[in-house]
């Protein structure tokens, strides 16, 4: 379990305020976490603890999904 320590705070980053960030900061997370499984190689467990973290988070419908913007946030749905 020692790996998830690095894990952990990607999902406690809060996302950015301004929608022009919100594409950057998806794309961030998306190269800090392939840098991070090519370089640190976490075992097994953690990154199936991870990627199940993530899934719930991002499918349970918070909005708080770290990799993609599919949840309503209520900066992006309130223009259309
Ligand atoms: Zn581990």
């Amino acid at each position: 379990m020692y790996c998830l320590q690095w894990l952990i705070p990607v999902l406690l980053i809060p996302k950015p305020v301004n929608p022009a960030l919100l594409d950057t900061h998806d794309m961030f997370m998306a190269l800090y976490l392939l840098g991070f499984f090519l370089e640190r190689k976490p075992c097994t467990i953690c990154s199936i603890v991870f990627l199940v973290t993530v899934s719930l988070i991002c499918y349970s419908g918070i909005g708080k999904c770290l990799l993609w913007s599919t949840n309503c946030d209520t900066v992006r749905c309130g223009n259309s």
